[in-house]
């Protein structure tokens, strides 16, 4: 998908967006070099998995956290004076030099030098430094996955930006995409993508096309099992505050999961699962670790039967990106809320085989 000298940078913070630090290894054996989290504890957990490669902190730095990126080594995104001079003072401390990679904000109004303010006195500074190297420059897009626009003059201003690096561009990583613009924007790649929701296998946003027209499948399955059945007469209640109403006989399977293991309580009477295959309407409010569905027109469920929250089972498929719609949220949100609860909920875990 990319040019043979663009890298990725597999973007694993929120433990690998809810699949868990286990991706982490695969990823290396799939040749893998440039991980990114978001903080220094994420960064000691894939240290601790025995990553090999960069590890960038794409979160910023807590003030006393330059002393553990120094030590370790880890790549931080840089911000601001504040967090170079510190950098800078650890690195003398210890005899040590840091790569850093400066950030600088485009149109996200969040972390980032803004161009005008990273003038010159800060980049000698960097650059002058014998504790501190500049390894890359970067920007943050801010809606890639729906304003072309707002994304390509995000893009000039990185650019323009990087005309001030003009002398000394070798060596110099550039990167600013992020899933959505990595898909949609494949000019914009430069040096280096920072790909993370794409990487599992979902979209950025709720158009499933996104991912599937590159032939990206999602890695994550969501499973929990139905731990009792039982038939409501007419007119019957189901679960708190009495949301849910039934109007015939209606089979009613208990499931083994809630929102308490991610499942967002406002999915409540609005998403399916699936079992037998099928289709099951989730009704009345879903508890903090169960939630009932409607078997009626499944009679071969059972107890004890898989139902998959998401994932496929037959023709039918429940994808992340379903949830959100229901939900009116980002499939970000929906992965990084997953828990897993051994015994009770599958998520992924033997499902996973390669991403
Ligand atoms: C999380 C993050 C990404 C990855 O975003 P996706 O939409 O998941 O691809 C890229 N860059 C930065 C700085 C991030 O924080």
């Amino acid at each position: 998908m990319a040019t043979p000298s663009h890298r990725i940078m597999a973007v694993v913070k929120a433990t690998c967006y809810g699949h868990g630090v286990e991706v982490v290894p695969i990823l290396s054996a799939l040749g893998v070099r440039d991980f990114g989290v978001s903080s220094v504890e994420e960064g000691y957990e894939l240290k601790k998995r025995g990553v090999q490669g960069n590890i960038y902190i794409l979160g910023g730095l807590l003030p006393g956290e330059s002393e553990a990126i120094v030590e370790e080594g880890f790549i931080p995104v840089v911000s601001s004076l504040r967090e170079i001079e510190c950098l800078e003072e650890a690195g003398k401390k210890r005899g040590k030099e840091t790569v850093i990679h400066l950030k600088v904000d485009t149109g996200m109004g969040r972390l980032g030098f803004l161009p005008r303010d990273c003038d010159d006195r800060i980049l000698y500074r960097v650059t002058e430094s014998p504790f501190l190297r500049l390894g890359g420059v970067m920007t943050h897009f801010a809606s890639a996955e729906s304003d072309p626009e707002y994304t390509r003059r995000q893009f000039e201003l990185f650019s323009q930006f990087l005309r001030r690096f003009a002398s000394q561009r070798n060596g110099l990583v550039r990167h600013c995409c992020n899933s959505a613009s990595f898909l949609k924007f494949p000019e914009m790649r430069l040096d280096l993508s920072r790909v993370g929701i794409a990487l599992f296998g979902v979209s950025p946003n709720w158009e499933v096309e996104l991912v599937t027209q590159k032939g990206l499948k999602p890695v994550a399955q969501l499973k929990a099992m139905v731990k009792h059945i039982k038939t409501l007469p007419p007119g019957f209640r189901v679960g708190y505050g009495g949301t849910f109403v039934t109007t015939r006989d209606t089979r009613v399977a208990i499931v083994s999961i809630g929102y308490a293991q991610g499942i967002f309580r406002n999915l409540s009477n609005r998403m399916d699962v699936l079992v037998c295959r099928k289709r099951a309407r989730v009704i009345g409010n879903i508890s903090m670790d169960q939630l009932t569905i409607d078997v009626t027109d499944i009679p071969e469920a059972r107890e004890g039967d898989l139902v998959t929250l998401i994932g496929r089972d037959g023709e039918e498929e429940i994808r992340a990106e379903e949830l959100a719609r229901l939900s009116g949220t980002i499939p970000h949100e929906i992965l990084c809320s997953l828990k897993k609860v051994k015994g009770r909920v599958f998520l992924h875990g033997d499902c996973i085989t390669s991403p």
